[in-house]
């Protein structure tokens, strides 16, 4: 009896195929994870609600970053902080041996876009505090559902593989993402799933026709003080610098490349008029459609900031806030991840969804045509060259097979970056296009799980056609750090306030029923 049992064990051993067999198919995992994501909507929900509450800034995600990582702790991930020299920037991992997937989603949020949740016309929970104005609340509510699904799944069916989960810090300042690679955290990662939330359930491929990298800096002028009217001629003004650097840019805009976009904002214009300004700062978005143009609009600004100290005799130094290559999806795992978008399918709207969103449609003046019951379909890359938005997992994308999943967790026709987009964040429109995004996100993950033809398809296509001819040069420099010292003084600020509006989820149920918000409210 005994000696059987050891020779049947033996036989196990060496019998990896019987292993396989005794696994479930595809399939059969496939409905499992749907099934185990629809119930964990409540977790979904509340991870959706409260880093709304949190509301933090870019480099400042100091709540969210604890909170995100103590769940994934709980649940056997290995937590590695401070990554990269950013201390809100972590690397979550579970299990060992290839495939590494990575889910990577965005944590930060927007300053001055405050706004109760549920309600469709402005109305702050905190009066010019940051608020969720982009939907970033959502991603790690998509990303850590699936992984947990996929953990328990992994575990159970003993399906061999990595996850490492990586936090988007600072997207708003396109901050983090080049300094992630210049570290080595995607080495050895075979697959990114990126989730962004969106009004719509999508992904696509290949690189855009916008404007969509960029070089992020400010230009720091140092001049000389003096009294502006007892002796102006012993002074040199930083302020001047600025004044005609700008000016210089404003006329040469007219003739630059028409698919350039750049702005700028004063950060800083001195202190009073009586004294001569000793500094000034001028913050710059240089955006062009390629690494090559991207790099050509930057060295024109730094000559222009260079010839405005030889006019005024003050001097410059500059500090590079962010970069962003254009985005580049692979092909590959975007066609995968569409079947399951198509299988997965658009939320179940309920009345009040829809009538939310028309009535905030209404009040901003767009078309109120509601939510969207339909899925998008996998088109090749847009020609529309006018839409410029940038976000930094581009630098990712071109080191990495990857797709950025656009799951529906918002209202279509917002303008982005305001409180209008943080209207239907906390809400069930949030709560549901969530789940559907965290489906996507872990059957596309076990494709790749259970499939290392998959994974060399993706490699294959990567080397071969996506980075064929062009080749990864960051466009931070070496000497370039993460500006994590950005926003602290607007969160600390704002802080002790929206403290007290931070989501507990053990006294209520949802957090518009902590707020006391009726759903939806659509008129004062
Ligand atoms: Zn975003």
């Amino acid at each position: 009896m005994r000696s059987w049992h050891l020779v049947f064990s033996i036989a196990l051993l060496f019998t990896p195929e019987l292993r396989a067999q005794e696994r479930p198919g595809l399939e059969d995992l496939k409905q499992q994870a749907i099934a185990a994501v629809d119930a964990r909507q409540v977790f979904t929900q509340q991870m959706v609600d409260q880093i709304f509450s949190y509301a933090e800034l870019g480099f400042q995600e100091r709540e969210t970053s604890r909170y995100v990582t103590g769940i994934l702790e709980q649940n056997g991930f290995q937590i590695e902080r401070g990554v990269a020299g950013i201390p809100t920037a972590w690397i979550a991992t579970y299990g060992s041996g290839r495939p590494v997937i990575a889910f990577i989603s965005d944590l930060d949020c927007i300053p001055r876009a405050s706004q109760k949740p549920g309600v469709a016309y402005h109305d702050p929970i905190v009066e010019g505090a940051p608020g969720h104005g982009e939907g970033h609340n959502s991603g790690s509510a998509v990303n850590v559902t699936a992984v947990l699904v996929l953990r328990e799944l992994m575990q159970k069916t003993k399906i061999p593989g990595t996850l490492k989960i990586f936090p988007g810090v600072a997207e708003e300042l396109l901050g983090t993402k080049a300094y992630y690679v210049r570290a080595g955290l995607f080495d050895g990662v075979d697959i990114v799933l990126g989730s962004h939330v969106d009004d719509s359930l999508a992904t696509s491929y290949g690189q855009s026709y916008a404007p969509q990298g960029l070089v992020s800096v400010q230009y720091l002028f140092h001049g000389r003080a003096a009294h502006a009217a007892m002796a102006p001629w012993d002074g040199r003004s930083a302020l001047d610098a600025v004044e005609l650097m700008d000016a210089a840019w404003n006329f040469r805009r007219e003739h630059l490349r028409l698919q350039q976009r750049s702005h700028y904002v004063i950060v800083n214009g001195g202190d009073q008029p009586n004294v001569v300004p000793s500094e000034a700062s001028v913050w710059y978005y240089f955006r062009e459609l390629d690494y090559a143009h991207i790099r050509e609009l930057f060295e024109l600004g730094n000559t222009m900031a260079e010839s405005a100290t030889m006019m005024t005799g003050a001097t410059v130094t500059r500090k590079v806030v962010g970069s962003a290559w254009p985005p580049n999806f692979s092909k590959v795992v975007a066609e995968a991840q569409q079947k399951n978008i198509e299988r997965v399918g658009m939320p179940q709207w309920s009345e009040a969804d829809q009538s939310l969103a028309k009535a905030l449609q209404k009040k901003i003046g767009q078309p109120t045509d509601g939510l969207k019951t339909k899925v998008d379909e996998l088109k090749p890359p847009s020609p529309e060259t006018e839409k410029g938005g940038s976000d930094d997992v581009g630098d990712i994308s071109w080191n990495v097979p990857m797709v950025y999943l656009r799951y529906p967790a918002n209202i279509p026709h917002t303008p982005g970056h305001s409180w209008v987009d943080a209207v239907a964040m906390a809400t069930p429109i949030a709560h549901k296009g969530s789940t559907a995004g965290a489906k996507v996100q872990a059957l596309t993950a076990l494709d790749f799980l259970l499939s290392p033809e998959l994974v060399k398809q993706a490699r294959d296509y990567f080397t071969s056609v996506q980075t064929k001819d062009v080749k990864y040069v960051p466009l931070i420099g070496s000497e370039d750090k993460p500006a994590t010292e950005f926003n602290k003084d607007k969160m600390e600020k704002f802080l002790p306030e929206l403290r007290k509006y931070y989501y507990d989820p053990s006294k209520y149920k949802t957090y518009l029923d902590q707020l006391g918000i009726q759903y939806p409210t659509v008129r004062k």
